[in-house]
C-alpha cells in the first residue's frame, strides 16, 4: 500500500498532496521500469549498466525528493538498481537550479505557491500508484 498525504497551506490555502511507498501494482511497475531502463529511457549510462551487470531488481517505490538549495520538491518513483551483491544505485535527480535532489522522509513540505512549510492535514492508505502534486 502507498500512503497519500494531503496538505493545506496554513498561509495561502493551497492544497497539495504526495504519494509515497509501494502500491499493489509494484511488481508490474518494476517490470515496466526495468524495460524502460533497458530501452534507454533513463539515459545511455543506465541502459549500459542494466545490460552488462547483474542486478536483482529495480526499486519502484515512490518518494519525495527535495532540493537542498532552493527547497523545490518532487514526488516521483525512486528508480534504483539493486545489484545481486547488495549495492544500490539511485538515479540522480537534478533540480532546475542545478543542485542534486535528495530523497526525504520528512512529512513537512513547503507549499508550492508561497513556500510556507506545512504539516499534512490528512493521510490515508491507498493502492493508487500515480504520483501527483496538487489537488
Ligand atoms: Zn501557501
Ligand atoms: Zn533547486
Amino acid at each position: 500500500m502507498s500512503m497519500i498525504r494531503t496538505y493545506k497551506c496554513k498561509e495561502c490555502g493551497t492544497g497539495y498532496s504526495t504519494v509515497t511507498g509501494i502500491g499493489a501494482r509494484h511488481s508490474e511497475i518494476q517490470n515496466r521500469m526495468l524495460a524502460d531502463v533497458r530501452d534507454g529511457k533513463y539515459g545511455e549510462e543506465w541502459q549500459k549498466k542494466s545490460l552488462e551487470e547483474d542486478f536483482s531488481y529495480v526499486d519502484a517505490s515512490q518518494g519525495v525528493y527535495v532540493c537542498p538549495n532552493c527547497k523545490r520538491w518532487v514526488n516521483e518513483y525512486d528508480v534504483s538498481l539493486l545489484y545481486e551483491d547488495g549495492r544500490r544505485e539511485s538515479l540522480v535527480r537534478t533540480c532546475e537550479c542545478g543542485a542534486q535532489m535528495q530523497r526525504t522522509d520528512s512529512i513537512y513540505l513547503e507549499c508550492p505557491d508561497c513556500k510556507t512549510k506545512n504539516d499534512y492535514t490528512d493521510r490515508r492508505m491507498t493502492d493508487d500508484m500515480k504520483p501527483y502534486f496538487k489537488l
